[in-house]
């Protein structure tokens, strides 16, 4: 399914294809499931609006095209016994191969050039054929292809931060793997570690029915970093994390408040209708203290001392940490 040619409840053609305005996307990703309608709702909002800008493209791939038998069969019983099922390597294999081009040496013929018919898909007529344009993928196509990155997302994987969806959103070419089962067969990662970086990635310590709401995620952290794609360029930097070392490095964003300025009683904290904005950003940056410290005890154990002044260490004092991470109170 292609996710570029906004055409909602439509199911497109498996495939990627240059945005037709900007002649290429910046970022290319790739995501492989058994659940490619799970993705419509990469087409609504910003992400929706950044891919018909030609921001990112984003391909949607069934992994069914790539299994052979009359069931298309992509899972199979744990060897060792044990409950559930296990995905299948070939169909992995496969759908790698036809993404990002057969491993050196495994396929004799010329090398996949980029939007060259076929590029990537030796393989071609027993998948559901070559992906156009799988060997562009940023820039002019006179550019060598970049080795995509091959996103797993796994429980068991390292945790998924602001600073990875950061590095990956800098990438050109991503490949998401959605998983399902009780996983799929480790051979796959070792399969493509030869010729690609592997992120097998965790987005929480919980166990999910499949990688497809794991890759949403993930899709959506990167894409939102993309530039053009936040209405308000310094938007990404004052969120919780502080992306690009934001004021909010390795915090928590603090409460926020819109009109009317009195609701049910409430009102809101008079400093924000002061027009100070020297008083507004210290506010700001002890209520993002405050709330690191309470909710986020991981974090804020981890500030640097040198990030921090002589107000940010008396809040954390009082919130119950000793300035530079030294956690005086759990
Ligand atoms: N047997 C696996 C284990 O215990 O680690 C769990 C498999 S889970 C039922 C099926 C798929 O969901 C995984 O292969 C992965 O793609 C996805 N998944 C589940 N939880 C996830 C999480 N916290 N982060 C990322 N992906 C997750």
């Amino acid at each position: 399914m292609r996710l570029s040619d906004r055409q909602p409840g439509r199911p497109a053609l498996a495939g990627w294809a240059r945005h037709p305005r900007t002649g290429g996307a910046a970022l290319r990703i790739d995501i492989v499931t058994i659940f490619p309608e799970f993705f419509a709702a990469l087409r609504v909002s910003l992400i929706g609006k950044a891919i018909a800008r030609g921001d990112v493209a984003i391909a949607v791939h069934d992994l069914r095209a790539w299994a052979h038998d009359p069931h298309r069969t992509v899972d199979d019983a744990p060897f060792g016994g044990g409950p559930g099922m296990v995905m299948k390597p070939e169909p992995w294999g496969e759908a790698l191969d036809a993404l990002a081009g057969p491993p050196a040496g495994l396929v004799a013929g010329a090398p996949a050039r980029p939007g060259q018919p076929g590029a990537g898909g030796s393989r071609a007529g027993r998948g559901p054929g070559p992906v156009p344009g799988s060997g562009a993928v940023r820039g002019s196509g006179a550019e060598p292809a970049a080795a995509p990155v091959l996103i797993v997302p796994t429980p068991s994987g390292v945790p998924f931060t602001q600073a990875m969806a950061a590095e990956l959103a800098g990438g050109a070419h991503l490949i998401v793997a959605c998983g399902r089962y009780e996983g799929i067969d480790s051979r796959v990662t070792e399969y493509a570690r030869a010729r690609m970086t592997v992120r097998e990635v965790s987005i929480g310590d919980y166990v999910l029915t499949g990688g497809e709401p794991a890759a949403l995620v993930i899709v959506d952290a990167i894409c939102r970093l993309l530039p053009g794609v936040l209405g308000n360029a310094c938007s990404a930097a004052d969120d919780s994390f502080g992306a690009g070392g934001g004021p909010m490095s390795g915090l928590v964003e603090g409460p926020v408040y819109t009109r009317p300025r009195v609701w049910h009683g409430m009102a809101v904290p008079a400093v924000l209708l002061s027009g100070d904005h020297g008083a507004i950003a210290r506010w700001r940056r002890d209520q993002a203290l405050r709330r690191t410290a309470r909710n986020r005890p991981d974090l804020a154990a981890r500030l640097p001392a040198s990030a921090l002044d002589a107000r940010d260490r008396e809040v954390l004092a009082a919130a119950g940490f000793a300035a530079g991470g030294e956690d005086v109170a759990h």
